[in-house]
């Protein structure tokens, strides 16, 4: 018997994907010749999704699953969501737009049957605004950085996971967190890959500017520490050069941010110590 593969996909108000996104899925799925499930986790869609969800889960019963969440909890969430219904030795993730190309499926499979946990991936030839590209490029540096992880695109959810890593990240409880380097953090033999990507065929991308300066904030702070600890020295450094030159105005602007990178993790903490439930599945489609 070969390994069941379970592919996660999140959706928040993708109805003029779906269409597609199955039509080029199913096939290439089917193809791979062994058993696979695909579960779509509905991140409180405000349009049809939900509805061309189930009728494809009416359809191929034997291999849809449809986690309905009570809400919008973003992507990580609702994928963390799918994580714990996953069944699979494999699992991938992917975006519903087909940004990412589902063909690179098998590559990505043949890398975790040769015993990577973690395969993760790098987009070719980024489809995006030159504002995204340029954007992400620089956070992907910065991200690196302060985290130290030797992620290359922290941006691409075309990934693949093994079972022990599934199981790993299942316990981990963080309210806001980012699977890639959660993933990574307990990754013991981890792979980077190229991927294709492509421009999104249809609707419009569901991060604003300040949900994705949001999601860098999360990323730091849920993987690093380093932000707290530099502000010390740093104040330490200001505090001599004041002396000399009397910085005031430096120094005000100083404080604020240090006070906002503490107002973070102070965020978190309340977030964390709330203990509220991190998603709420309505109803879980299977057969
Ligand atoms: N998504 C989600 N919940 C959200 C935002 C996005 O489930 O609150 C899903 C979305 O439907 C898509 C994936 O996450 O399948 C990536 O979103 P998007 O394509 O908008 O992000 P981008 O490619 O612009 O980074
Ligand atoms: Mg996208």
């Amino acid at each position: 018997m070969s390994n069941l593969i379970s592919v996660v996909i999140p959706v928040y108000n993708e109805e003029e994907s779906l269409p597609k996104l199955f039509d080029r899925l199913l096939p290439v799925m089917e193809n791979l010749k062994r058993p696979f499930e695909i579960i779509f986790i509905n991140d409180g869609s405000k349009d049809s999704s939900l509805k061309i969800l189930l009728e494809k889960f009416q359809q191929h019963k034997n291999i849809i699953r449809v986690v309905d969440l009570n809400g919008n909890f973003g992507q990580h969430m609702a994928i963390m969501s799918g994580f714990k219904k996953a069944k699979g030795d494999f699992i991938i993730t992917m975006d519903a737009d087909l940004q990412n190309p589902p063909e690179e499926i098998p590559n990505i499979i043949s890398f975790l049957e040769k015993g990577h946990d973690v395969v993760g991936t790098i987009r070719q030839k980024r489809q995006d605004t030159f504002f995204r590209r340029y954007a992400s490029k620089l956070v992907n540096k910065i991200m690196s950085r302060i985290t130290g992880f030797a992620i290359h695109d922290y941006g691409c959810m075309l990934r693949g996971y093994n079972r022990e890593i599934i199981n790993i990240i299942n316990e981990a409880q963080e309210i806001s967190t980012f699977i890639p380097a959660l993933a990574q953090k307990f990754a013991v033999n981890p792979v980077e890959i190229e991927v294709a990507h492509s421009a999104r065929e249809a609707g419009e991308s569901k991060y604003s500017l300040f949900k994705l300066i949001r999601l860098q904030f999360d990323l730091m702070t849920a993987f690093s520490i380093f932000p707290l600890q530099v502000m010390t020295p740093l104040g330490v450094l200001i505090f001599f050069a004041g002396i000399f030159w009397g910085v005031n105005v430096l120094l005000g602007g100083l404080i604020i941010t240090c006070l906002g990178i503490l107002g973070e993790y102070v965020g978190r903490i309340y977030q964390e110590v709330r203990k509220r439930p991190r998603f709420v599945i309505r109803k879980f489609y299977s057969d």
